[in-house]
């Protein structure tokens, strides 16, 4: 039987772009481009590597996102995933990571799988907490943060890099995997990828075909508020040094001034 892996790949706000909180303190995704979150790359080369080593498997990347967000889809089906699974509804507004997780674990009980493949953390919101969740939602296994994975008879293995010692960690399918930046490069679309991609199947879910109710997500259904948000302030010129002969002096002054010596 073919293994099924589902990718959470993640579309995120452009970091180097402008980006600003809407009236009622979420990120005003509107105003801003975005991509496939770069640590979600890594994801789907995991499970390309995965699949190309099985005998028989089948890739779908799922998202929660905005209309625009099928553009990480896109680029996630550039990559070599077979399929794709965007979950949209206007009624995600403000939806936080309990919200995000539940929205995941019932698209991914509805699309079938054998093994979740995340990231480590979003670039935007950097919880690094959503597969966690989502394995305790589907009431599995899982095996996080890893360096190298593999799937062998049922079985997913790897590594997992800490401070002061490397753990070999291994669990019984299903089961919910992160990886880190450290897994492997992901690979680049080739021309013949982009071409493909535009021919596989996006399959559009919303909150009623997951069975949801619109206060179970959503800012009602949040378990965290934002209470307040400030604008970072303009960078200011900042101070030049014009070395006269005294420049190594009045440097160090001002490393002592601003407490950094
Ligand atoms: C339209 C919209 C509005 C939102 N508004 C808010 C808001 O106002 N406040 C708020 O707290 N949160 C909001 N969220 C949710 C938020 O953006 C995160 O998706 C969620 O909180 C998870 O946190 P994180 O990104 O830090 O996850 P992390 O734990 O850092 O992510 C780890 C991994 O989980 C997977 N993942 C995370 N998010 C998604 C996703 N959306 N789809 C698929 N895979 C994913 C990726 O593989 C990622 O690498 C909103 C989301 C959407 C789609």
């Amino acid at each position: 039987m073919s293994l099924r892996i589902v990718v959470c790949v993640k579309y995120v706000p452009d970091a180097t772009g402008d980006r600003h909180f809407a009236d009622d303190l979420t990120v005003d995704r509107d105003d801003v481009d975005g991509l496939l979150s770069e640590l979600d790359e890594y994801a789907v080369e995991q499970a390309l590597q995965i699949a190309e080593e099985a005998d028989d498997a089948e890739v779908t990347v799922l998202t929660v996102g905005p209309e625009d967000a099928k553009d990480a889809l896109r680029k996630a089906l550039s990559m070599g995933a077979d399929k794709a699974v965007h979950v949209e509804d206007d009624d995600l507004h403000g939806t936080d990571v309990m919200g995000t997780s539940l929205v995941l674990a019932k698209a991914i009980e509805k699309t079938g799988y054998d093994v979740v493949i995340a990231g480590m953390a979003s670039t935007d919101g950097v919880m690094g907490v959503l597969p966690a969740i989502l394995a305790e939602r589907l009431g599995v296994p899982q095996v996080t943060l890893l360096s190298e994975v593999s799937i062998e008879d049922g079985v997913v293995k790897g590594r997992r890099d800490g401070d002061a010692a490397s753990e070999q960690l291994e669990a019984a399918l299903p089961a919910v995997v992160s990886v880190t930046d450290q897994s492997g490069e992901a690979r680049y679309p080739s021309f013949k990828g982009i071409m493909a991609a535009k021919k596989k199947p996006v399959e559009s879910l919303d909150l009623s075909d997951l069975d949801l109710e619109a206060e179970e997500v959503g800012l009602e259904g949040a378990w965290t508020a934002v209470d307040s948000a400030t604008e970072r302030p303009a960078r200011t010129a900042g101070t030049i040094v014009k070395d006269e002969g005294e420049g190594g002096k009045q440097l160090a002054e001002f490393l002592a001034s601003q407490k950094f010596i």
